[in-house]
């Protein structure tokens, strides 16, 4: 046995610093937005999940102050003891409406409202199939429902279709896991495909909309309404902490599947409920999503002319995309980290993702509505200056 317990720490440390994969925080001193203040600089951000550009709105911000001076800065209790304010059920009706699902629930974020709709939904007698590319939260709540976990190969519903072929009927139920618009890579799921499968082997569909609300479908409501599957039944999960600039996590579906999260979802139960400032904030992003469509209009605006000039002035191949997420692969975590480091002295910043959250190297880009044409000309201008 070893003298020091904890010796290993420092042993897996180092391995960790030897790959590459070491990480570490760096501080934004400024409102979050299309530039922000990084480490005494001014930075053209294409780090940030705030696709609207709206966690600095000042209609949030003041929407925040309110409630924090009615209610407090805590919600002192979880939701169902002394938790609860008006607020929180204001913006389930809001995220339901904004869904066009007949109820929602409201989590303290969305890895809390992952692990706490699929532990509460399967069990030990339940199967699980999962897409390989799917978000930690996905994969962290199927391990603690106890389910029995199949992965499939990314996207490839043939294989999910082999794969309950072979196993469906050995478990009494079956849950279909999938993130909507994959985060590291920008790619969406092949919804229709996976509906279809859920009905012919009596699955249910749990799809996590993090990425798509607020970015996705006519109205901003995701990749559910981008496929126009709406009215389909289906568990969709969301965050309240990208598009909607604020924090916390929500379940969107039938008024039944709401009503057994609010009995049987632990990470619903039993944690404070969300602070008053961020549901209030979360609240009026919705508010802002539904009366002002432009700034979608501006968000693929800029999308489509980022990928534009790329097209016409990098030889560089971008991973496939339907979303405002653009990488650009790499060839090994240390080239990925030099030309993050790069990128940021010129004056963009754009992270490296490196194993293991994602299998090979890559630059992410996440494009907002409030970036200027200057911003994505200078992007490309940096990519074209590091790359080559
Ligand atoms: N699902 C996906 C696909 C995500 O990218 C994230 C956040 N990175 C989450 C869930 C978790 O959301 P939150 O940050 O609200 O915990």
């Amino acid at each position: 046995m070893p003298k020091n317990p904890y010796a290993w720490v420092e042993q897996s440390l180092a391995t960790i610093h030897r790959a590459d994969w070491y990480r570490s925080v760096q501080a934004i001193a400024s409102r979050p937005g299309a530039t922000v203040l990084l480490e005494g600089r001014e930075v053209i951000n294409f780090a940030s999940n705030d696709y609207l550009g709206l966690a600095g709105d000042e209609r949030l911000i003041q929407a925040a102050v309110a409630a924090t001076q009615t209610f407090g800065t805590g919600s002192t209790g979880s939701r169902l003891l002394s938790g609860h304010r008006e607020l929180h059920r204001e913006l389930e009706k809001a995220i339901a409406s904004l869904k066009q699902t007949e109820d929602a629930l409201v989590f303290s974020s969305g890895y809390l409202a992952n692990l706490g709709a699929i532990a509460a939904l399967v069990g030990k007698r339940d199967l699980i199939v999962s897409d390989g590319y799917n978000h930690s939260s996905l994969k962290n709540g199927a391990i603690l429902s106890g389910a029995m976990v199949i992965e499939y190969p990314h996207c490839n519903v043939e294989e999910l279709k082999t794969q309950l072929n072979l196993h469906r009927e050995k478990y009494r139920r079956c849950l279909i896991l999938t993130d909507s618009v994959f985060s590291m890579d920008g790619d969406l799921c092949p919804l229709p495909g996976l509906l279809e499968l859920a009905e012919e082997f009596s699955c249910m569909l749990l799809v996590d909309e993090a990425h798509a609300t607020g970015v996705l479908g006519a109205t901003g409501a995701g990749c559910v309404e981008h496929f126009g599957c709406s009215n389909v039944p289906l568990i969709q999960i969301g965050t309240l902490s990208k598009a909607l600039g604020s924090l916390g996590g929500y379940v969107a579906g039938n008024s039944a599947v709401i009503d057994f999260l609010r009995n049987r979802a632990p990470s619903w139960i039993y944690t404070t409920a969300l602070s008053p400032a961020d549901t209030a904030a979360a609240l009026e992003a919705v508010r802002i999503i539904q009366k002002e469509p432009e700034r979608l209009a501006s968000l693929w605006r800029n999308v489509n002319f980022l990928k534009q000039q790329i097209a016409q002035k990098l030889p560089l191949q971008l991973l496939p995309s339907e979303s405002p997420i653009l990488c650009f692969p790499l060839e090994s975590a240390e080239a990925a980290l030099k030309m993050g480091h790069q990128l940021k002295a010129s004056g963009i910043f754009a992270p490296a993702i490196r194993p293991p959250t994602v299998p090979t190297s890559r630059i992410r880009l996440s494009v907002m509505a409030t970036h200027e044409a200057a911003h994505l000309q200078r992007l490309v201008e940096a990519l074209n200056e590091n790359y080559f």
